[in-house]
């Protein structure tokens, strides 16, 4: 499971950075997370093609989180596409999905099917849910956790054998999470399993001051990506347009108990957003800054991997491109 940072940048692109866009590869899928303008650009410099995203997760309506689906969507007809492209986001998203197919001339060949989330909803993938949280912006904002399912425990026919349980259906049934009878024995999953394991979790936050309801939701998350679009000594001018300082987000990663935390939607006022990262670490030690085009294996719950485009060759792989931790540190 990984996941890439289109763009890493808030309000307005700039030279170093495009606006907020985040995709998470999971099995057959990929979730775009925003989608600011030039998100397919950013795509084709990245090892993540565009026509395998299956949902797009909108957080709000301001044009730096939705202006490239125009543009994605016409380049993925272009190419093609077939498969249905499912579009979340608050309030006002069926009416902007609506202006975006109506844009310019060309005759779509594939549904996209836009829905509204309120606050909890939450949409149901194969083996994953994406929570929508209601946050707090100046116009109707929502955050994201992903959370992928956990998986049951390993099958122990040792201790099935021992409980008595003979090989076969029951064996099936057992595995399956049924509880089953042998002579007069109740014998129950939990007795024949191993340990289960927790999914991945994975928040974002959107555009947003410090939010009690997604630091709630996002608790334990493994990767938590929190925009931090200036420093504490703006904290006046975040209150006002409804942003959170790099201090609030590292101090918000910690009550969250969250393993990792990555800034994203830097102010065009930093060229180097080191400065917000140096902040971030006094609150939570585990702060990174994403970068454009910068890969996370989140499985491994590290942040070694890196590319910029750059340096991609064809049929690179992102995960040759071992990033030491200190170079995203001041
Ligand atoms: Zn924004
Ligand atoms: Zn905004």
């Amino acid at each position: 499971m990984e996941l890439l940072f289109l763009g890493t940048g808030g309000s307005v692109p700039t030279p170093e950075r495009n606006t907020v866009a985040i995709a998470l590869r999971h099995g057959p899928e990929v979730l775009l997370f925003d989608c600011g303008e030039g998100t397919q650009r950013q795509f084709m410099r990245s090892s993540f093609s565009f026509m395998k995203v299956t949902r797009v997760f909108v957080t709000h309506l301001h044009g730096d989180h939705f202006l490239g689906l125009p543009g994605l969507i016409q380049s993925m007809n272009f190419n093609g596409r077939e498969k249905a492209l499912l579009i979340y986001g608050p309030e006002g998203t069926m009416q902007m999905v609506e202006s975006v197919l109506h844009l310019g001339l060309f005759d779509l060949g594939f549904d996209v099917v836009a829905r509204e989330l309120a606050d909890a909803e939450m949409v149901e993938g194969d083996d994953f849910t994406v929570k929508a949280i209601k946050v707090e912006h100046t116009v109707p904002a929502l955050g994201y956790v992903f959370e992928e399912r956990g998986s049951p425990g390993r099958f122990r026919p040792d201790r099935a054998r021992e409980l008595g349980v003979p090989e076969g259906p029951l064996y099936a049934r057992l595995q399956a999470g049924e509880s089953v009878t042998v002579g007069d024995v109740i014998v129950t999953p939990d007795m024949v399993l191993g340990a289960s394991t927790n999914g991945i979790k994975v928040s974002y936050s959107g555009d947003t001051r410090p939010c009690e309801a997604f630091m709630e939701a996002a608790r334990g998350s493994d990767v938590m990506v929190h925009e931090a679009t200036v420093e504490s000594s703006l904290v006046d001018k975040a209150r006002i347009f409804g942003h959170s300082t790099a201090e609030e987000a590292a101090r918000l990663a910690a009550s969250a108990g969250a393993r990792k935390l990555y800034l994203v939607h830097f102010s065009g006022r930093y060229e180097d957003p080191a400065v917000l990262l140096e902040e971030a670490s006094n609150y939570f030690p585990e702060s990174y800054l994403a970068v454009d085009l910068m890969v996370i294996d989140v499985r491994k719950h590290k942040a070694a991997i890196s590319h910029q485009f750059q340096d991609v060759r064809p049929g690179d792989d992102p995960n040759d491109h071992p990033l030491p931790r200190d170079q995203h540190r001041i």
